[in-house]
């Protein structure tokens, strides 16, 4: 079992009083930041103004900071690089808050859906950025000296060769291969170097451990991998994922999430998962909850759920500041079950975008898909919620379509749909209406599956 480290000079085992003590850090270093980012006057300062701030002076405490709107989500993010690039000829967005010539390293989103969005980093953003994966990779148990192995891919995204250079700065030499290499190629290139550690996406984990045989002749065991650790899609907190990276490879697995203005979370390496651990708490504030509704401040306490803000506490270039993130997250605070680390976990739950409403209760997909996931491998684990309206409101019961696992009898689908219906029922308080389909009769079209879908009735 792994231990995490603790890396605040925080002294107490209390949820309040560790909740408290965070708060003070967070307002401290908020004061400065406030201040920073009110001198940007083609983006922020306007925000400000909106938001009916005249002075940064009019922000005095933590919760008047939490009451204020969010400046930034994905769409308007876009906006702002669309501006800058027609006014200034860069496209750093005109929340960048430094001079250009100090935004020295760029990662990106995918732009799978648009325009690809920034992440623009200063050397100092870089340096905390290094910290705090740093503490992830120790809570992996990855040790200076090592070698790790980087099969993440390496163009632009976060994971990349932000990583990579993390890695690096941390002293765990990366064979850096990258996902554009290739199946065969990555297993080559393990078998060469002997890497302590596996940097990959679950997808990618699942892909090595069908074709190591006929690629190197011998299975991914073999290999001498001690640390498996994903991140990038859903997946690797997955129960059976993590049994199946267990069994293949003989390691440990780790999920993850993190590189974005500071942030950092990551799993144990027990079973469960327990939800992601947070090891950048001193450099952003990830979890100022909001209502997905009515966008008002929600207590932070174990327990919460509500959409998450994001905003780096001492970011440089293009930052976080109010950034809401869409994300919807269930907070544990105390002591993780899986490995005694005490502090905050999160879970992502769903996203605000995606949120239903069945009878005033609101319901996630991503929540629904955990449910069907415990019924693996009886269901092979796909679903789909189909609406006969645009979400969110349902009109009960909500239907769901799952499929029966490869090889389960269809007699015994009757059964294993009403026992989902009742699962439901106890974990999120309201019955679905369940049809059991053979195997492989929804359609895979990668990690990020569309879970609704809208037919006519
Ligand atoms: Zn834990």
């Amino acid at each position: 079992m792994t231990q995490t480290l603790h890396y605040l000079n925080i002294d107490t085992r209390d949820p309040a009083e560790y909740l408290a003590a965070l708060d003070q850090l967070r307002w401290t270093k908020l004061q400065k930041q406030i201040r920073y980012v009110w001198g940007n006057e083609d983006y922020f300062r306007p925000r400000f103004l909106e938001a009916g701030v005249t002075s940064p002076e009019d922000i005095r405490s933590l919760a008047d900071f939490r009451r204020l709107p969010a400046f930034l989500d994905k769409a308007r993010h876009r906006d702002s690089q669309d501006e800058s690039l027609r006014r200034y000829g860069h496209p750093l967005g005109l929340h960048l808050t430094t001079q250009p010539a100090n935004a020295i390293h760029l990662a990106a989103t995918s732009g799978t859906t648009g325009t690809p969005t920034f992440y623009v980093f200063s050397r100092k953003d870089l340096d905390i950025t290094y910290k705090v994966l740093g503490r992830m990779f120790k809570t992996a148990g990855i040790r200076p000296g090592d070698t790790t192995f980087h099969a993440f891919g390496l163009s632009l995204w976060l994971a990349g060769i932000t990583y990579v250079q993390a890695l690096e700065a941390y002293g765990a030499r990366p064979v850096a291969v990258g996902a554009e290499g290739g199946v065969p190629k990555i297993l080559r290139y393990i078998e060469l170097t002997h890497p302590r550690a596996l940097f990959a996406t679950p997808s990618m984990v699942n892909q090595l451990i069908e074709r190591a045989q006929g690629e190197i002749g011998k299975p991914v065991g073999a290999l001498g991998i001690e640390i498996v650790y994903v991140c990038g899609e859903p997946g690797g907190s997955q129960p059976v994922f993590r049994q199946r990276v267990r069994e293949h490879f003989g390691a440990q697995v780790f999920d993850s999430t993190g590189g974005a203005w500071h942030n950092g979370t990551i799993t144990c390496d027990s079973p469960d998962a327990h939800g992601m651990h947070h090891m950048g708490e001193d450099y952003c504030f990830r979890y100022d909850l909001v209502d997905p509704e009515t966008k008002a401040p929600l207590e932070i306490r174990d327990g919460a759920v509500g959409e998450a803000i994001h905003t780096g506490l001492e970011y440089e270039a293009s930052p976080a500041f109010r950034n809401a993130t869409g994300d919807i997250l269930r907070l544990h605070v105390g002591e993780c079950p899986g490995c005694g680390h005490f502090g905050v976990r999160m879970e992502i739950i769903g996203r605000a975008d995606d949120m239903l409403m069945i009878k005033g209760v609101k319901v996630y997909p991503v929540a629904l898909q955990k449910v069907v996931h415990q019924f693996q491998p009886r269901l092979s684990g796909e679903l789909r919620i189909r609406l006969d309206g645009p979400p969110p409101k349902v009109t009960p019961p909500l239907q769901l379509a799952v499929e029966a696992g490869e090889g389960a009898p269809e007699s015994e689908w009757p059964e294993l749909g009403k026992a989902l219906e009742q699962r439901v029922r106890e974990l999120l308080s309201f019955r679905p209406s369940v049809t059991v389909l053979p195997f492989g009769s929804l359609p895979r079209s990668g990690a990020k599956t569309r879970l609704i879908e809208v037919v006519a009735p």
